[in-house]
């Protein structure tokens, strides 16, 4: 954007060309926050009254743009965000409502921006199952050229449905840390990490839930969303 080589390769990026040449490449920066220009668009899905896509500066607080997307259906608690597509690790709903949504704010705390894909989740989520479809997804998702994904994705997965199925041991939470330490970075594509981001980030901060779903074969509560 200033005289320095570029690569334009997704529509997002393309639908703010017209805006920086129209209006400049400092205007457009100036929209974001330093470290962080322009805008972003948000594809908020999940529990909110108005899931849609959403364009707002880099550096809106996450609250305010929950609140553009019509806050928590039926009025629920939020449980926990995905900040940034699938993969991008989860966070809990008091660290998420204390973030922006910008790069710098959300590695801070621990994730990634990624897609922009925001999902959220209210207080009648069961995260065992939640990860249990994520790892479904990256075992599905997985072409089978490297070893340590193909098979990993798989070891995840039936983990994790090991567990949510009432079945899971107590040592299960240890080797699911010690599959992904073989997977993350040994493999060609970045779908290896994809798989294992949301394993480490969900039995980091709902470690409870899945330590209770191994020792009693259920989980707490009743989740609507089981
Ligand atoms: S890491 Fe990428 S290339 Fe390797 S098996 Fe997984 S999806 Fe295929």
């Amino acid at each position: 954007l200033y005289g320095k080589p570029i690569t334009i390769n997704n529509t997002e990026t393309f639908a703010s060309v017209p805006f920086v040449i129209r209006d400049g490449g400092k205007t457009f920066a100036e929209q974001g926050i330093e470290n962080a220009g322009g805008t972003k668009l948000f594809s908020i899905s999940g529990h909110v009254e108005r899931p849609g896509n959403y364009e707002v500066p880099l550096g809106t607080p996450f609250a305010k743009l929950l609140e553009m997307a019509g806050g928590m259906k039926n009025g629920k608690k939020l449980k926990a965000v995905i900040p940034g597509g699938s993969s991008a690790p989860v966070l809990p709903a008091d660290i998420m409502m204390a973030c922006n949504m910008d790069y710098d704010s959300i590695a801070k705390a621990g994730s990634m921006l990624g897609s922009g894909a925001v999902i959220v989740m209210d207080e009648d989520v069961c995260m065992v199952k939640a990860l249990e479809r994520l790892s479904y997804f990256y075992h599905e998702e997985s072409c089978g050229q490297c070893t340590p994904c193909r098979e990993g994705t798989g070891w995840l997965y039936r983990i994790v449905h090991r567990i949510a199925s009432g079945k899971g041991k107590p040592e299960d939470l240890e080797l699911l840390d010690s599959i992904g330490n073989n997977m993350a970075g040994r493999t060609i594509c970045a779908l290896a990490d994809a798989a294992v981001f949301p394993v480490r980030s969900f039995t980091k901060h709902f470690r409870h839930e899945f330590e209770h779903y191994i020792k009693h074969g259920k989980p707490a509560k009743e989740h609507k969303w089981c």
